[in-house]
């Protein structure tokens, strides 16, 4: 599992350097972004490659990014950790693939402060499709439903969790995006954070949606602030909400679970 972790790293590497520059992510073969020398394939190893060229292009030198090594792993750990949880079933291929489409969020935000549409449409789409097969957290929607005096089995109920958990998460986004831009005139959340949300939304339902932000924003603002406050070349910098977002939605999907069970009967809401 590890080995494939490498592997599918390799591809969303490549995806995150090509599409928010809008080109193909199959041709032409990878090459070095300084020189444009075509890369050999032993200058292609995940990781090992990044560790014998020392960082540096063999060509001209050029620094190589520590994104490249980084993505590789972390697709690695997501692989892994669904594996070690789920095992090959339709639960495993649910967290690794929204897993792998977050990293890809992630660092096309970080590197390019852009969440490319057909990266969360792709999502959305296959979200929702997976809701079909894999319950999604349907209580918020139980719930409120009871209240009607109505009920919804599976798969019905979880698509509605579904659409619900997308509705919830790209809903708060665009209010505070609407917000912000009425109150200051500027656009402080992009669209494409609002995608994402939807995106979330789709995979993890209502409740390890809000986690998401919670956490997110925590994230955001542990690092963010002191950075602000230490160093100038971080003053009015532009933070990338997407990919405090994106970590902090990997950790819903793989480890959110306990966390918010907890919580749940901290508030006396479970059950
Ligand atoms: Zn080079």
């Amino acid at each position: 599992m590890a080995l494939f972790g490498l592997a599918f790293g390799s591809f969303l590497n490549v995806c995150i350097a090509r599409l928010p520059r809008g080109e193909s992510i199959i041709s032409p073969r990878s090459h070095c972004p300084k020189c444009n020398r075509p890369l050999r394939w032993y200058d292609n190893i995940p990781v090992l490659s990044f560790l014998l060229l020392r960082g540096r292009c063999r060509n001209c030198r050029a620094p190589i990014s520590l994104i490249y090594p980084a993505v590789e792993l972390l697709t690695t750990a997501v692989l892994v950790v669904a594996f070690a949880r789920y095992r090959l079933s339709p639960e495993f291929i649910k967290h690794s693939v929204l897993g792998m489409l977050l990293i890809v969020l992630v660092f096309t935000d970080l590197t390019h402060r852009r969440i490319p549409h057909p990266v969360t449409l792709l999502g959305m789409a296959l979200g929702l499709l997976l809701s079909l097969i894999i319950p999604v957290d349907s209580r918020p929607v139980d719930w409120i439903l009871q209240r009607l005096g109505s009920e919804l089995s599976f798969p019905f109920s979880s698509l509605v969790a579904s659409l619900a958990g997308a509705a919830v998460g790209g809903g708060i986004f665009y209010a505070v995006a609407e917000v912000f831009f009425r109150l200051t005139g500027k656009e402080g959340l992009g669209f494409g954070d609002v995608m994402l949300m939807l995106m979330v939304g789709t995979f993890l339902g209502v409740p390890l949606t809000l986690l998401t932000i919670l956490l997110g924003s925590i994230l955001g603002t542990l690092v963010a602030v002191p950075l602000e406050l230490l160093s100038s070349r971080f003053r009015h910098h532009p933070w990338p909400f997407g990919t405090f977002l994106g970590l902090a939605a990997i950790y819903a999907s793989l480890g959110g679970q306990p966390l918010l069970e907890a919580y749940l009967r901290w508030a006396g809401l479970a059950g």
